[in-house]
């Protein structure tokens, strides 16, 4: 009876111990940034994001980010893969590719979304939208090539560096090390 507690016991701790390592392990893999090869256009096999239908977009992004890039929805605060990340590289758009931000102007704003002083080349594939919606007047700032949303640009950036606070949606973008 004391011998098949024992065994017990110890099968509950084996048991619990695989399903804390099966945790680990789903929980790093959801933390990896996703990279070039997440890049829309790149999965549907094709060159011309202005081609790309909505049902087409919607197959080979996930949920959220559908509803962000294609449908101006914003990701929630202090989620996004980009938030607090910091290393150098740059970021394209995630719908087609073109070199949006890159890591040199990113900063920590605590807003709760990745935080950039400038665009690549002072939006040369950055457009610039005035947003009426919610009640507000907003920039908002897609991607001149397919359109996607990015975010909104404010005018609360650090001074030394233009005064533009790019507030941009980390699953729009995916980066890339250099
Ligand atoms: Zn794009």
């Amino acid at each position: 009876m004391h011998v098949i507690a024992k065994s017990g016991m110890g099968n509950f701790v084996s048991s619990m111990r695989s399903s804390l390592r099966s945790l680990l392990r789903s929980s790093s893999t959801m933390s990896e940034k996703p990279g070039p090869d997440d890049i829309g256009i790149k999965k549907l096999g094709v060159t011309n994001a202005k081609e790309v239908k909505d049902e087409d977009w919607k197959k080979v992004l996930d949920p959220t980010t559908y509803a962000v890039t294609r449908k101006a929805d914003t990701e929630a605060p202090f989620t996004g893969a980009y938030d607090k990340f910091f290393e150098k590289g740059r970021y394209r758009c995630v719908c087609c590719g073109v070199e949006l931000f890159n890591s040199d102007s990113k900063y920590w704003a605590g807003c709760g979304w990745p935080a950039f002083s400038n665009s690549v080349d002072n939006d040369l594939n950055v457009k610039r939208i005035v947003d009426k919606s919610h009640g507000m007047t907003r920039t908002e700032v897609r991607c001149k090539n397919c359109d996607a949303h990015l975010g909104h640009v404010f005018d609360d950036g650090p001074e030394d560096k233009g005064g533009e606070r790019y507030c941009i949606n980390s699953v729009s973008m995916v980066f890339e090390q250099m």
